[in-house]
Parts: C-alpha cells; sequence; structure tokens
C-alpha cells in the first residue's frame, strides 16, 4: 500500500537522487518543500534552473563560474605561472578561502578511479597539458590524500615530468581520505607551505 500521494513518491524519488541525501532525508525535505509558501517553493525552482542556465566552465581552469574566465584567472596580480591542481571547485573554495594562495588554479572535477571506471580523459587532464604550453613555472597537485586523489597525483606527475616544469605535491598534514573542503585553512595553508617536489 502506497502511504504518500504519487506526487509525494515522485518528490522523494527525485530528492533521494541526490548526493548525501537518504531516504530519511528526502522524506523530511519533501514534506518541509509541501509546506512552505508557494512563492518560495517557486523561487527555489527558478533559482535552481538560473543556476544550472549561467553557470558554466571557466575557459582558462574549468572551475565554475558565471562568466567567461573565472575572478581568479581574470586577476593580473595572481601569479598565473605557478598552477594548483585540484579536484573540484569546492576544493578550489577552499583554497581561495585562506586568502594566501597567489597563484590559479586547474579543475579537474574528479579524479582517476579505476574501480569506477574513472579514467584520465575522464576527467580534465588533456586541458591542464595544454595549460603547460604557457609559462608555466610549477604545478602543485592538491588532489585529495585518498587512492583515487593518490592516483591522479602519480599520473599527473608523469605526465608533466618530460616537460621540464617543476611538479609539487601539497604535504600530508590533510589527513588520509580527508576531502580538502573540511579541511581547516590552517592546516591546508602548511600542506602547502610544506609541498615536496615529485
Ligand atoms: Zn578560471
Amino acid at each position: 500500500m502506497d502511504l504518500y500521494s504519487g506526487h509525494i513518491n515522485k518528490l522523494i524519488d527525485e530528492l533521494s537522487g541526490l548526493p548525501g541525501i537518504g531516504s530519511k532525508s528526502a522524506q523530511r525535505l519533501a514534506f518541509h518543500l509541501i509546506n512552505m509558501p508557494k512563492s518560495r517553493v517557486e523561487r527555489l525552482a527558478k533559482t535552481i534552473i538560473e543556476a544550472k542556465e549561467n553557470v558554466r566552465y571557466c575557459k582558462e581552469c574549468f572551475t565554475l563560474t558565471d562568466k567567461e574566465v573565472c575572478p581568479v584567472c581574470a586577476n593580473a596580480k595572481r601569479d598565473h605561472g605557478t598552477i594548483m591542481v585540484v579536484e573540484n571547485t569546492r576544493d578550489l573554495a577552499a583554497y581561495e578561502k585562506t586568502g594566501k594562495y597567489e597563484g590559479v588554479y586547474h579543475v579537474l572535477h574528479g579524479a582517476i578511479s579505476p574501480m569506477l571506471g574513472i579514467g584520465p580523459n575522464d576527467i580534465r587532464l588533456k586541458e591542464l597539458v595544454v595549460r603547460l604550453k604557457e609559462n608555466v613555472s610549477e604545478v602543485i597537485i592538491a588532489t585529495n590524500s585518498s587512492l583515487e586523489g593518490e592516483t591522479t597525483a602519480m599520473y599527473i606527475s608523469k605526465l608533466i615530468k618530460p616537460t621540464g616544469i617543476k611538479v609539487t605535491r601539497i604535504a600530508s598534514g590533510v589527513p588520509v581520505g580527508g576531502d580538502l573542503e573540511y579541511i581547516d585553512e590552517v592546516t591546508l595553508l602548511r600542506a602547502l607551505e610544506g609541498r615536496i617536489e615529485i
């Protein structure tokens, strides 16, 4: 027997397909949405659609942004010869919050994971190689310290080595398996300062 109406079930289904939302949270959110004033629901729906339609990849670093080139890449005061490679836009935001990193970024949008069938061609690696033809003096690999992050770091290091460009890896102050976005700024800065050449 179906306890809820078909529409609520559909809503719960959609919500539980989102990352981090289990079936209980999905139910709670669904009922919360139903009880919200219609104007707020409309505003939320409109905000989601507008974000989807207007957010794009920066044409240089591939972070998510509203403009053709993101504010970091557009900033002439940043050191465009130092590229920090991160897995996603959230990790970029974590380093930006420290306010101490002066280089630019490259966002991979994922990490190599043979287990999940994600190979080098499934993340923005080719785009990184293209960028290395500009004046780049150092590539800092700041992928997570998970198995996937380490695999990706090794792959990138092997890829870049022949070019003679300096390749460094952030220090292991970042706990194993730790997602950069959850780590405090002091630890992030220590990891950056303690980076080692690989
Ligand atoms: Zn950018």
